[in-house]
């Protein structure tokens, strides 16, 4: 064997830079399902169904197509249960001249094949990944010399870079960014007719894997009920098309609304088909251009998508790959405490963080307001340990993997990296989530009250929050206003904030 090339559980496109030059007579693909991927975290039912159904649709396309293929299924009786393990035995059996892969999205799974290569003493050749726009060398250029990284500047230097939504050098629209337009709640009458999500019923390989991962990881978070992800490039495709023509033209205005019980609403649900490379970022965003070139959706929603994925995720990439491995453990606020248990059952009196958690603990998805000021805004303002969130964050979610997770969780909703990723806390009491949707009318607790029995938590530990991290907070100008409104509290009303704060972070741990 010439090269044994290496496809991870996120490598699932035969376009991919690894299979480049594959020979048929000389190469082989190699594959393994391992009980470690599903176990450093405990990772919820959904996420390792979402990967394993994936990994097995995408096997058998390459064998359809007569590629060579060694594949590793968790339930072969002698599987050794972590990649480098695997790999090791496949390495021996095969006796391969040279390792190929695509970069890994993972800092700790490229250490794994990097230890593996070296203990055969095979060279790895890792090539760049293509389905993204930008290359990390290109954003450690970006950010190189900069005091300060901010989205808007890498994002902006994309578009220029690659033509996107630019028309005679300036940005279709007359501006770059349409935030502001994309930022409605639904109001009293909440959403109309919200176009169904598409979902694909399971086929024999899904059927197998949901009883596989139900037998194997019964314990782990979440149910497989409603299991209905795309797992082939050609659902991720059919995907994409109805959500470009069904919810793309009202995706930008209601882009950080909420709504009970409504867990789709205008979102995408494509960052799962993204991660895995059953979709190509290129094609995704082609698409949202095209749409808004035709007349079928506003600059502003598609802007706003457009910025989601050539903006934020080549962003948060940048970032994970520049800054680990230190980046795992950094917590600039100190943050010790525990993630509460309830995370993991949605058992909570408030509504908003009820609702939340439940369908991500039943579909592995919450959309992107939910994940940032609901769970992750109460996690920051109690005060739990970055580290501690990071692990749930990965757990829970069928797109996540740790490249894109991790930063979105530990800088942009802890502030755990001190402002490296995010200008400033994403920290607002319950009224924000009031005015972004309707679970406070169904909700014991009152957005309005910091202190009493109908106090709402978020209130009272926002403030608690400013109090708590008054001196950092003031060298921040993007936070003189809401310390301002701080300190307009007397001593009498901080105490009282304080004494609440502690009771109800007290009544937490209890649980
Ligand atoms: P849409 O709202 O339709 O957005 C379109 C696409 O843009 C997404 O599919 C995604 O690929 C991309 N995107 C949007 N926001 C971001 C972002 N902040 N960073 C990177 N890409 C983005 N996204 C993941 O893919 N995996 C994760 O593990 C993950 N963890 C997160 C953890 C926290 C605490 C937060 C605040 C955000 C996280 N995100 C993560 C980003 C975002 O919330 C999800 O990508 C999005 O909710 C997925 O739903 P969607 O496909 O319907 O997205
Ligand atoms: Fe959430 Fe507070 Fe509103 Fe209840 S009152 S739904 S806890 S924000």
């Amino acid at each position: 064997v010439r090269h044994l090339v290496i496809v991870l559980g996120d490598q699932l496109d035969e376009q991919s830079s690894a299979l480049q030059g594959f020979d048929a007579q000389q190469d082989v693909v190699w594959m393994a399902e391992v009980a470690e991927e599903s176990t450093h975290v405990w990772s919820a039912k959904q996420r390792i169904a979402v990967f394993l159904s994936a990994m097995r649709h995408f096997a058998q396309h390459l064998q359809a197509q007569g590629l060579p293929l060694v594949y590793t299924r968790l339930d072969d009786a002698d599987n050794l249960g972590t990649l480098q393990l695997e790999l090791g035995r496949a390495i021996k059996q095969l006796q391969p001249a040279a390792l190929v892969m695509t970069a890994p999205g993972d800092w700790r799974v490229l250490q794994a094949l990097r230890a593996a290569a070296a203990e055969h003493q095979l060279p790895l050749e890792l090539r760049d990944d293509t389905h993204f726009f930008s290359t990390v060398r290109e954003f450690a250029a970006h950010a190189q010399g900069r005091k300060q990284l901010r989205l808007e500047y890498w994002y902006r230097a994309l578009r220029q870079q690659h033509g996107i939504l630019m028309e005679g050098g300036e940005p279709v629209g007359g501006q770059w960014n349409f935030d502001v337009d994309n930022r409605e709640s639904f109001g009293k009458a909440g959403p109309q007719n919200v176009p169904a999500p598409t979902r694909f019923a399971p086929d024999a390989i899904t059927t197998d894997v949901l009883a596989l991962v139900n037998r194997r990881f019964a314990g782990h978070p979440g149910t497989l009920h409603s299991f209905g992800w795309p797992v082939t490039r050609e659902q991720a495709l059919r995907a994409l098309n109805a959500f470009i023509t069904e919810r793309l033209p009202l995706f930008g205005k209601y882009e950080d609304a909420m709504w009970q019980g409504e867990a789709w609403l205008y979102h995408s649900h494509l960052s799962c088909a993204l991660n895995l490379k059953l979709l190509q970022a290129r094609e995704v965003v082609q698409a949202a251009e095209d749409a808004h070139r035709v007349g079928l959706a506003p600059i502003a929603s598609v802007e706003g998508f457009i910025r989601q994925i050539l903006g934020w995720r080549e962003y948060v990439r940048g970032i994970y790959w520049t800054q680990m491995p230190d980046y795992l453990e950094r917590n600039a606020l100190d943050a010790q405490a525990d993630l509460p248990a309830w995370y993991w059952t949605g058992n909570t009196d408030m509504a908003c963080l009820k609702d939340a958690i439940g369908q991500t603990l039943e579909h592995g998805y919450a959309h992107h307001i939910q994940r940032l000021m609901v769970t992750g805004l109460y996690a920051l303002l109690l005060g739990v340990r970055p580290q501690a969130v990071h692990s749930w964050y990965l757990s829970v979610y069928v797109d996540a993997v740790e490249w894109v997770e991790l930063p979105n969780t530990l800088g942009m909703g802890q502030f755990g990296d001190g402002g490296l990723m995010a200008s400033k806390p994403y920290v607002a009491s319950g009224k924000y989530i009031q005015r972004m949707g309707n679970h406070c009318k169904g909700c014991r607790y009152d957005p309005a009250l910091s202190t009493g029995e109908a106090a709402c938590p978020y209130t009272t530990l926002y403030w608690d929050f400013l109090m708590r991290h008054e001196t950092l907070l003031k060298k921040n100008p993007r936070m003189a206003m809401q310390l301002k409104n701080l300190s307009r509290l007397d001593e009498a009303a901080r105490a009282a904030i304080r004494g609440q704060a502690e009771a109800h972070r007290q009544g937490q741990t209890l649980k």
